[in-house]
């Protein structure tokens, strides 16, 4: 088994939509193609690849460095010892001369071949991604279907509270329970009530509205908030100070009693050992969401799922940022406690096969082959455009 060719491009998620600290009106994301030598029904396998949304595009990495790596090393230096594509053994070649520390954008490059790396290898094996990760991961009983949480509420010029409503009731109508939305883009009495306002229509169940702050508070702010909030009871409260600030977050989990939810700007394992080491975060009640799409991909989510569980975590308050169908495979094969969703936005990497159906806040994986962008016509039309 040999990669005989990679296409990279560069493709925008554009979006109108705003949060505390960017617009997205120039969000890019980088995409790749892998195409094997292995033939089924007289085509190539090609394993798909793209970053999470939120980071930049990272084509000048990918190009100059990740890639000519990836393609210069000898085909059998990829396999295992069974001689399969090893994605974790692709890793080291991948991360070869780059020195330890200074996670930025290289881990998004490594994490957008590492995705292309696992759907071409369950490709090869004829298996959707899932359950090739719990083959040879997992316990080989990956769950059936995968709690997901509608992320929206974000703001917008001439946004009212009533717009808000109907977006959330848009929601529950797509067959959501839990929802989230922005808070921090405005003073703290207006979030309270554009907060209520959607308690309203999660029928005054404040446990099934999520909050996010996307990292603007300072401290007074962080803990004048988590006194406003703690009445809600509510899913969580999320990336509340900077995602480096642990300091920050030790000390709201101190006075916050609900459940805080951090770590989607956290792009290795040793920064989320940092988090867990430092930052306060409580294995009883609080959400990690590190997204493996942006943070060296699977190979290293793994070592942080590792890494958790070495101090007492569970793998089920894992709940990946990104909305995308690589960390749905991942949350069902290694028992996540679920996926974000961001239904119709940051199209067209986001969101799932086109037919998934979301049903009681659950959804379950198609049965194509790898990952199974191919079920997604609009973005599959893009990826195959790539190499053919
Ligand atoms: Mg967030």
């Amino acid at each position: 088994m040999k990669i005989v060719s990679a296409h990279e491009g560069v493709i925008p998620i554009s979006s109108s939509m705003s949060n505390a600290f960017i617009d997205f009106s120039s969000m890019d994301c980088s995409i790749l193609a892998l195409v094997s030598d292995v033939v089924v029904d007289g085509k190539p396998l090609v394993g798909y690849g793209f970053n999470s949304n939120g980071r930049y595009s990272a084509g000048d990495i990918l190009r100059r460095r990740i890639l000519p790596r990836l393609m210069d090393a000898p085909a059998d230096s990829l396999l295992d010892e069974t001689g399969e594509l090893s994605p974790s053994v692709a890793w080291d070649v991948m991360m070869r001369n780059e020195k330890p520390g200074g996670h930025g954008e290289r881990s998004v490059a490594v994490g957008v071949v590492d995705m292309a790396l696992h759907d071409l290898a369950a490709k090869i094996a004829g298996i959707p991604l899932y359950r090739w990760i719990s083959d040879h991961y997992g316990d080989g009983e990956p769950d059936e279907s995968v709690f997901v949480y509608a992320a929206g509420g974000y703001y917008a010029p001439g946004k009212t509270h009533r717009n808000l409503q109907d977006e959330m009731k848009g929601f529950l109508d797509a067959g959501y329970n839990v929802v989230k939305m922005k808070i921090g883009g405005a003073d703290l009495a207006e979030d309270l009530r554009r907060i209520e306002a959607v308690i309203e229509v999660l029928d005054g169940d404040g446990s099934r509205l999520a909050v996010d702050v996307n990292g603007r508070f300072d401290l007074d702010t962080a803990l004048e908030y988590g006194r406003g909030l703690d009445p809600y009871g509510l899913f969580w409260f999320e990336e509340v100070g900077d995602p480096l600030d642990y300091g920050l977050n030790a000390t709201l989990s101190e006075h916050y009693r609900n459940p805080i939810a951090t770590g989607e700007n956290l792009f290795s394992l040793q920064d989320a050992r940092n988090l867990i080491r430092y930052a306060g975060m409580r294995p009883d009640r609080d959400y990690i969401q590190v997204d493996p799409a942006l943070s060296y991909g699977l190979v290293e989510y793994r070592r942080i799922l590792d890494m958790l569980a070495q101090h007492g975590w569970s793998s089920r308050r894992c709940i990946p940022h990104g909305g995308h169908q690589f960390s749905l495979h991942i949350a069902a094969s290694l028992k996540l406690g679920g996926n974000e969703s961001y239904p119709g936005e940051f199209q067209p990497t986001g969101g799932f096969a086109d037919d998934a159906v979301v049903e009681n806040s659950r959804v379950a994986l198609g049965d194509k082959p790898g990952i199974g962008l191919e079920a997604k016509a609009n973005f599959y039309e893009v990826l195959r455009d790539l190499h053919t």
